[in-house]
C-alpha cells in the first residue's frame, strides 16, 4: 500500500518542470550534516528538535565516529512555492577524496549543487575540489554560507568585518567558477547577492537569509545581531527558516531535469544524439526508452541488492524486464522505490528525471547502465566499467574464530560487489583471504563496513602491504629446461612487452580485448597463445601443431608463472615469453599437466632471470593544498619520501602542489603531512602508473617481501648456462 504522501509526491514527479534533483557539497566539518538533518527534519522523517544531533544520514555507526560520509544516501521532499509544488530529490554526495569514484556518480544523479561553506573557514580544499567535479559534470551551483553565528557570537566581527569576509567567500567561489566552468555557462553561473542565489545562515540555528529578497522584506543583517544579542533565536528561526530560503533558492536557481538533460546529456553520454535513445534523453522523455544510471549499490538485508540511480528516460515499473549494458544481462526488476532517508519506500514505478532504488538486479555493480531490453543493441554506456581496478595495497585477513570462515567469505563477497574498487583473492598456498584497495583509508572503511554487515564476526588483520610486480628489462637467453621426469624439453626467450603496448594496456587495462580491437600482431611474435590481466604474453615461435591438451599444459605453465615471479613470488607484468622448442615425450603419460607446467615454469625463469630483472612499483599522483605558509614542509616531505613535484601553483591564500610518490612511501604520510601543516593541508592520491624501483631500493625491498613470504633472504642468481 502506498501512502498518501507517495501518491502526492509520484504525481509532482510527472511533471519534470517540478523536480529538482540536487546534492550538498562541503569540505569536512562545515556543516553538512547538520543541514540535511534539518530538511529530513523538515520533511517530518526525524523530530525536529532532534535534527543537528541525530545525523540521521550518516546513519552508518563508522561514519558517525568518523564524523564523515561515507555512502551516499537519499531523501526526497515535498515543498510548495507560489502555489506550485514540487519534490526536491536530495542526494548525499560522500566529500572524501579515496571515493571519487562515488562522488563522480553521485554528482551525475544531481542537476544543481547547495556548496555549502564555513564563514569562519572560507573556501578550502575540499570545496573546490568537489566544486571543480561538479562543473565538469555540469551541475548548477548555488552558495550557502554557514556558521555566519560563529562570526557573531564567538568571532564579535562588526557588521563591516562580516560583509568583508562574506564578500571574500563569494569572490572566492566566482573564481573557482571563473577556472573550471565551462564558457557557455561561465557567466551565467557566477553567483552574486543581486541574484539571490547566496544564502547566509546558520544550519545549527536553523535560519537563513537570501541576501537580497530578505532585505526586500525588510529584514536587515543588523536585525540578526540585535536577536544573537537578546539570545532569542526562536523569533529568528520562525522569521527566516533556513529549510524555506534553501528550497526556495533550490527551486528558483537550480534547473529542472528537463531544462538540465538538455546540456547535460551531450557531456556526460557519448553516444549518439540524434538516435531514438540520444533525443529521449535530452528531453528527459517518460515515454522513450527507459535509460538509467547506476551510482550506487548497497545491500539491504530485506530485500537483497538495491541498485539507486537516475532515471534519464522511460519509465521502470516492477516486474519490467531490462538489460544491463556492462553484465551483458538481462533480468527482472522486482521492486521499484523512492529514497525517505535512510528508508526506502514502494512506488511501484517511477519515470525520467528521477532517482530510483531498484531490487532484483543481483548481481550489479555502481557504475552499471540500465536498458530497456529492446534497446540493447544501440544503447551506449554511460561509464566504462572497469572490472579491473588498480588495488595497490593489500591486506590479509582471517576470522578470530576458524569456524567463522564462511561468514567472512560471504561478507568479503558482499563487500566487492557494493564497492568495485576493492578485491577479494585467496592466497592459494597460505590460504589467506587477501583484500586489496585503492588506498589505506580504503581499506580501513571497508573492514569497518565487514562489520556492519555482521556484527558478530571479529576478524584480524595485517598490516597494509604494497603490491609490486616483476619485469624484465631487456631480451633475455633462450633457456631450455626439462620436466621432472626429464622426457619433456622446453625452450622460451623472455622479452618485455613493446613500451606503447604496455601503455594502451595501462590505458584500457584488458590486453586481449585491446589486441583484439587493434587487431595487432607482434612482429616476427608467430601466433598469440595466452594474455593476462598484467599484460604478460606468450606466443608460439615454434610453428608446430600441439595437441589440445599439450597446449593447456604449456599455457598453465605460463600462468603460473606469471602469478608469482622469481625475484620475490609477486606477479609478472608486460612479460612477453616467446615459446622457441617444445619436445614433447611420444607417449601421452610420460607428458601431461605435471611434467610439462614445471618445465614451462622453470624455462620462463631462467631466461627471465639473464634478461635484466626489474621491480616495478606503483605511484600515486598526488596533489596537496596548503595554505602558503606550510608549502615549504610539505615540498620537503613529498621530497623526502622519493616523490617528485611537478608543479606549485598559487590559488588565492592556499598553495596547491601536484606530483607522484610511491604507494609504499604514502603508508601513514596522511599524520606526516598533518604534523608539517598544523592539520591545514588537504591532500589526495590516486593511481597513476607502474614504474621501476631504483636499483638500490630494489634488493631491500626484494629481500623484505621475500622474508615475509617465509622464502630465502637472497634472490636466485642470474644462470646464464
Ligand atoms: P559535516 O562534516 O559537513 O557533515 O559537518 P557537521 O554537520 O557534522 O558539522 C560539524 C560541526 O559543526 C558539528 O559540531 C556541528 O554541530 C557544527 N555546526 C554545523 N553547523 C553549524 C552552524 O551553523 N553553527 C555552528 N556554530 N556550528 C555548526
Amino acid at each position: 500500500m502506498k501512502s498518501v504522501r507517495i501518491e502526492q509526491m509520484l504525481k509532482i514527479m510527472r511533471n519534470k518542470k517540478h523536480i529538482r534533483n540536487v546534492g550538498v557539497i562541503a569540505h569536512i566539518d562545515h556543516g553538512k550534516t547538520t543541514l540535511t538533518d534539518l530538511l529530513l527534519a523538515e520533511a517530518g522523517l526525524i523530530p525536529y528538535s532532534l535534527a543537528g544531533e541525530a545525523r540521521v544520514l550518516d546513519y552508518l555507526e563508522e561514519e558517525q565516529k568518523r564524523g564523515i560520509t561515507i555512502k551516499a544516501a537519499n531523501i526526497s521532499l515535498m515543498y510548495r512555492v507560489g502555489g506550485e509544488d514540487y519534490v526536491v530529490n536530495l542526494i548525499d554526495t560522500p566529500g572524501h577524496v579515496d571515493f571519487t569514484g562515488r562522488v563522480t556518480r553521485a554528482l551525475r544523479n544531481i542537476d544543481g549543487a547547495i556548496v555549502l561553506v564555513d564563514a569562519v573557514e572560507e573556501i578550502m580544499a575540499q570545496t573546490e575540489v568537489v566544486t571543480r567535479q561538479a562543473l565538469n559534470e555540469r551541475v548548477k551551483p548555488i552558495l550557502f554560507i554557514n556558521k555566519v553565528d560563529r562570526l557573531i557570537s564567538e568571532l564579535k566581527l562588526t557588521i563591516e568585518e562580516i560583509q568583508a569576509k562574506i564578500l571574500r567567500i563569494i569572490r572566492e567561489f566566482n573564481n573557482l567558477i571563473e577556472l573550471y566552468c565551462e564558457p557557455p555557462f561561465r557567466d551565467e553561473w557566477k553567483i552574486s547577492a543581486s541574484k539571490g542565489n547566496v544564502i547566509l545562515g546558520s544550519a545549527l540555528h536553523k535560519w537563513g537569509l537570501i541576501i537580497e529578497p530578505t532585505k526586500k522584506r525588510g529584514i536587515k543583517f543588523r536585525d540578526i545581531i540585535e536577536e544573537y544579542c537578546h539570545g532569542d533565536l526562536r523569533s529568528l528561526q520562525e522569521m527566516i527558516p533556513l529549510h524555506k530560503a534553501i528550497l526556495e533558492t533550490i527551486i528558483r536557481e537550480l534547473p529542472s531535469p528537463a531544462e538540465a538533460q538538455r546540456y547535460r546529456i551531450p557531456k556526460i553520454w557519448r553516444g549518439n544524439l540524434e538516435t531514438e535513445i540520444g533525443k529521449a534523453m535530452i528531453e528527459c522523455d517518460p515515454n522513450g526508452p527507459t535509460t538509467i544510471c547506476v551510482t550506487n549499490v548497497k545491500r539491504d538485508p530485506k530485500d537483497g541488492l538495491i541498485a539507486t540511480g537516475r532515471i534519464f528516460s522511460g519509465e521502470v515499473e516492477e516486474g519490467d524486464q531490462v538489460h544491463l549494458l556492462g553484465a551483458k544481462r538481462d533480468c527482472i526488476v522486482r521492486q521499484v522505490s523512492i529514497y525517505m532517508g535512510a528508508f526506502r519506500e514502494n512506488s511501484g514505478r517511477l519515470d525520467s528525471g528521477n532517482i530510483v532504488a531498484l531490487s532484483g538486479l543481483e548481481p550489479i555493480i555502481a557504475g552499471e547502465t540500465i536498458i530497456d531490453a529492446a534497446y540493447k543493441e544501440y544503447m551506449m554506456p554511460f561509464e566504462e566499467i572497469k572490472y579491473v581496478s588498480n588495488p595497490v595495497i593489500t591486506v590479509s585477513i582471517e576470522p578470530k574464530d576458524p569456524r567463522d570462515l564462511t561468514r567472512l567469505i560471504d561478507a568479503l563477497n558482499l563487500l566487492s560487489i557494493e564497492d568495485p574498487n576493492l578485491t577479494v583473492t585467496i592466497n592459494k598456498e597460505t590460504g589467506e583471504y587477501l583484500l586489496s584497495g585503492i588506498g589505506e583509508l580504503h581499506l580501513d572503511i571497508a573492514i569497518k563496513t565487514l562489520k556492519e554487515y555482521d556484527a558478530n564476526l571479529e576478524v584480524i588483520v595485517s598490516k597494509p602491504i604494497v603490491a609490486y610486480r616483476e619485469s624484465v628489462g631487456r631480451s633475455g637467453n633462450i633457456v631450455a629446461a626439462k620436466s621432472p621426469n626429464g622426457l619433456n624439453q622446453i625452450s622460451v626467450k623472455v622479452e618485455p612487452l613493446e613500451k606503447d603496448l604496455l601503455k594502451m594496456f595501462w590505458e584500457k587495462c584488458e590486453m586481449s580485448k585491446l589486441l583484439a580491437e587493434l587487431e595487432i600482431s607482434i612482429e616476427g611474435a608467430g601466433r598469440i597463445l595466452d594474455v593476462d590481466s598484467d599484460g604478460n604474453v606468450l606466443t608460439d615461435l615454434t610453428g608446430r601443431d600441439f595437441a589440445h591438451e599439450d597446449l593447456d599444459a604449456i599455457i598453465s605453465g605460463f600462468r603460473w608463472a606469471c602469478r608469482s615471479g622469481p625475484l620475490c613470488g609477486e606477479p609478472l607484468m608486460g612479460v612477453k615469453v616467446n615459446l622457441i622448442d617444445a619436445n614433447l615425450a611420444d607417449e601421452q603419460n610420460l607428458r601431461g599437466h605435471a611434467q610439462i607446467m614445471p618445465a614451462v615454469r622453470k624455462a620462463i625463469f631462467g631466461s627471465f632471470l639473464t634478461a635484466n630483472p626489474i621491480l616495478l612499483e606503483p605511484i600515486y599522483s598526488i596533489q596537496i593544498s596548503v595554505p602558503v605558509e606550510y608549502v615549504g614542509g610539505v615540498i620537503n616531505l613529498v621530497v623526502k619520501k622519493r616523490g617528485k613535484i611537478s608543479s606549485v601553483t598559487q590559488r588565492g591564500f592556499l598553495s596547491v602542489v601536484d606530483g607522484f610518490i610511491p604507494v609504499a612511501e604514502s603508508l601513514g604520510l596522511a599524520d606526516e603531512i598533518r604534523s608539517v601543516s598544523s592539520g591545514r593541508a588537504f591532500w589526495q592520491n590516486i593511481f597513476s602508473r607502474w614504474e621501476k624501483v631504483p636499483d638500490d631500493h630494489a634488493s631491500k625491498i626484494i629481500c623484505s617481501i621475500r622474508l615475509r613470504k617465509g622464502l630465502s633472504a637472497e634472490a636466485p642468481k642470474i644462470d646464464v648456462s
